[in-house]
């Protein structure tokens, strides 16, 4: 069986698992063996029903009462038991900060090679997987800019699945659905990282990674108070606003405003990129948008190249005519429905 590892947080899933299990199931039709998941913590019992539609035939649902927010290595120790327990041919799990980081705990607690941000996997042999035979990869590198093909070896493949790459998809025959709960052995020291404490974003707005439409600054917006404009626009499209790492390093905006290698992956849309230049390490977080608008002075700076729409000319300028362009319309739309 290939095992997949589901993401939530507190029951909430993580639609990155999704996409993940539709690369567990198509590798699991080449190897004709089944797909099992493990969910961790009992907040996340409501998920199970959701997974048969994805070709889920089996679910370890993982119980212990320290588990209703993440610990890496709590989690970590979780999946150990269950491959000790299954044997698995194969472990993945989304390449999201916390399944890259579960995933290469449990790499290093089983002493196996982990295959990271995964786009493909195929068997070495489709006729028949021997033991011992590798899993052919390809995996991003160097924040996106890199294909690597790789030949992943080990007793359990453990892999992740790089964000945005492999569409989810509904299996076409929903699984029988059998439950197995799992009682780790975990001690005081799986759970030396853990939450302890949530702060509540603010309400009601729409989060970067999963907002339909983001407008994003960079350096070119000139200052803090230069977003007013861009946060505007992104309340008349039901937008999240996001920004370049040059952004945060000045204090403009928080770190979880940065889109890119070191900050969210986004995938509206439509991205608005307003004065932001379209380094490499920025362009790999905005490679999951559909469309690309470019607002910027420059006819030659590289976001322009990456861009469905450019507009060559003055944030301040063009933003305000949109904005001015949108509310018009809304006006018209509301006074056609009274
Ligand atoms: P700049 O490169 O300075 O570009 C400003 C742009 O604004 C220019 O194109 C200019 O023409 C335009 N402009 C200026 N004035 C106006 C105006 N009035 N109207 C319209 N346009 C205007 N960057 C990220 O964004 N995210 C990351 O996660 C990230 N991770 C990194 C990781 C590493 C290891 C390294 C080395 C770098 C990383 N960077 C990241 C930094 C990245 O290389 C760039 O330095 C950064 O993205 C540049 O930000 P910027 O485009 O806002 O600024």
């Amino acid at each position: 069986m290939i095992i997949g590892l589901i993401e939530h947080d507190r029951g909430k899933l993580n639609e990155l698992s999704l996409q993940m299990l539709a690369l567990g199931h198509r590798l699991a039709g080449q190897l004709n063996i089944p797909v099992h998941a493990i969910l961790i913590g009992a907040e996340a019992r409501p998920l199970v029903d959701r997974l048969p539609a994805y070709g889920v035939s089996a679910t370890h649902l993982v119980r212990h009462d320290r588990l209703t927010d993440y610990a890496p290595e709590a989690w970590a120790q979780s999946v150990v038991e269950i491959i000790a327990t299954l044997k698995p041919w194969g472990v993945m799990a989304a390449g999201t900060d916390r399944g890259n980081e579960v995933m290469a705990h449990v790499a290093a607690r089983m002493s196996l090679p982990l295959a990271a941000n995964c786009i493909e996997a195929q068997p070495f042999d489709y006729a028949q997987d021997k033991p011992g035979d590798p899993l052919l990869v390809t995996r991003l590198r160097w924040g996106g800019s890199l294909l690597e093909d790789a030949r992943l070896s080990g007793a359990v493949k453990l892999l992740t699945v790089a964000p945005h790459v492999v569409q989810a998809e509904e299996a076409p025959a929903a699984a029988p659905l059998v439950v197995n709960e799992v009682t780790p052995a975990l001690t005081e020291k799986d759970f030396r990282a853990r939450v302890t404490r949530r702060v509540k974003s603010d309400e009601g707005k729409v989060s970067l990674a999963e907002a339909k439409v983001v407008v994003g600054g960079g350096r070119g917006v000139g200052s803090a108070e230069g977003f007013k404009v861009l946060e505007e626009l992104a309340e008349l499209l039901g937008g999240a606003v996001g920004c370049s790492r040059a952004v945060t390093s000045l204090g403009w905006r928080p770190h979880t405003d940065q889109i890119g290698q070191t900050g969210t992956r986004i995938a509206p849309d439509l991205y608005i990129a307003c004065g932001i230049s379209g380094a490499i390490q920025h362009m790999v977080g905005a490679k999951g948008a559909k469309r690309i608008l470019a607002i910027n002075t420059d006819p030659e700076a590289p976001i322009v190249t990456h861009a469905d729409y450019a507009v060559i000319g003055d944030l301040h300028e063009v933003v305000l005519a949109v904005c001015a362009e949108i509310m018009k319309l809304n006006t018209k739309v509301r006074s056609r429905n009274e």
